[in-house]
């Protein structure tokens, strides 16, 4: 049986940063005894609005890495609601990718810099044997001292060691692509990219966005339905919500294919952890109220990386500090507020104060919201000890 010091299930940017993020910290020797394991061969498809923020692009900086693929730039962010819209302008407040080329790329950077992936493996069993990790896989069995749960919303690892207890906090998402032409639409034009949140009305705890993207040189609207459900009690229909968000638009949803998959969303009660395991990205949770998920999975690689580092070193793998260091962490902290004003502003009908709120604020808030930001990606990457 193969083993390892430590074993990454998924390479998505959550686990492949983990990776990286263990090489800025100087721990070649435990980079070199680390496997990830990849269900699918790159590019893999991931369904993804593919909105790559200021964020994360300045993680992967600190990581030393660009990745740099096809991808279409946003200068202004149209936020609509109840009748009433307000944009935010500056450069490049994200770009527009394909995830399966953007996956690609950065896992090439990786295996660039010594890590070793096995693509096409996928965990299929996970459990405790003689002081380590059990891992069956379609091609064989693994052996590690500490597991990462990078595999995703639907994580493998979290349902076979027991972490799936209600609440399931998934949030979920169906997404389609309209093909546009790229001279009379403004949202290639004036590269912009829109956030409406006119179907809370209807019951949903989130918003229809609109993304310029390209595939394979085509140019084509990135359209979808985010709907977090922070709120257990309240339920709307995601495809009537999209359906009607798409007749404003002139498109009919009968005409395209739906793709639809979850996210899961962070909440500080849940669980993060267990002796020599820990859950990172998709699989521990991320943003409910935009549904951003790239930057904060890259930066839970930050995170978990410290944490190994520490545990191998004093060969302690109980990992009981890493919830508290993951919540008064930067990420943490910055992944509660998201978690409080998702439930503000998706709340029952009578909280919708909030969102009404933010609506009278409007571009001021948002403005202070992206200064702070840009201030707090000085301080995500993790220093060399
Ligand atoms: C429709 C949609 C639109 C989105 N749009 C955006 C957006 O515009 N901007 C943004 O920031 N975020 C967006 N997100 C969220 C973002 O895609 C995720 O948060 C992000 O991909 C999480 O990264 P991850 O590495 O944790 O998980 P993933 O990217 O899901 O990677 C997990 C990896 O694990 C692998 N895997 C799964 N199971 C196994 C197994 N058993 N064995 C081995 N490997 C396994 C998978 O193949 C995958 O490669 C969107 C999500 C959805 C669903």
């Amino acid at each position: 049986m193969d083993q390892y010091d430590l074993v990454i299930v998924g390479g998505g940017p959550a686990g492949l940063s983990t990776a990286l993020s263990l090489e800025r910290l100087a721990q070649r020797r435990l980079l070199e005894r680390t496997l990830v394991l990849e269900r699918e061969t790159y590019p893999r498809v991931k369904l993804c609005g593919g909105g790559v923020t200021r964020a994360a692009d300045a993680y992967l900086a600190r990581l030393g890495l660009h990745i740099d693929v096809p991808s279409i730039p946003i200068h202004a962010v149209r936020f609509q609601y109840a009748g009433r819209s307000f944009t935010v302008h500056s450069p490049n407040l994200l770009r527009v990718v394909r995830r399966e080329e953007f996956d690609a790329v950065l896992a090439d950077a990786a295996q660039q810099r010594g890590l070793q992936i096995k693509a096409g493996v996928a965990v299929t069993g996970v459990r405790r044997h003689n002081g380590a990790i059990k891992l069956e896989t379609n091609q064989g069995t693994l052996r590690a001292r500490a597991v990462v749960a990078a595999d995703g919303a639907n994580s493998t690892v979290r349902q076979k060691l027991g972490f799936n207890q209600p609440p399931h906090r998934l949030s979920r998402l169906i997404e389609i692509l309209t093909p546009e032409d790229p001279a009379t639409t403004p949202a290639f034009t004036d590269h912009l990219a829109v956030f409406d949140l006119n179907c809370v009305s209807q019951g949903i705890q989130g918003y229809v966005w609109d993304f310029p993207s390209l595939l394979n040189g085509q140019v084509y609207m990135n359209r979808g339905i985010f709907d977090s459900r922070v709120h257990a009690q309240i339920r709307g229909n995601l495809r009537q919500a999209l359906d009607k968000a798409l007749q404003a638009r002139g498109c009919e949803l009968g005409n395209y294919s739906l793709m639809g998959h979850p996210e899961r969303w962070f909440d500080p009660s849940a669980s993060f952890a267990a002796p020599r395991v820990l859950l990172v990205g998709d699989a521990a949770g991320v943003d409910p109220l935009f549904g951003e998920g790239i930057s904060y999975a890259l930066r839970y690689g930050g995170i978990a990386a410290q944490e190994l580092t520490t545990a191998f070193v004093h060969d302690d793998f109980s990992f009981r500090g890493y919830r508290q260091h993951l919540l008064h962490s930067p990420l943490g902290r910055e992944l509660i507020l998201r978690t409080h004003l998702a439930r503000l502003a998706y709340g029952p009908f009578r909280h919708r104060w909030a969102l009404r709120l933010c609506w009278a604020l409007g571009e001021g808030l948002v403005n202070c919201y992206l200064n702070w930001r840009v201030r707090q990606q000085r301080t995500l990457a993790p220093q060399r000890q």
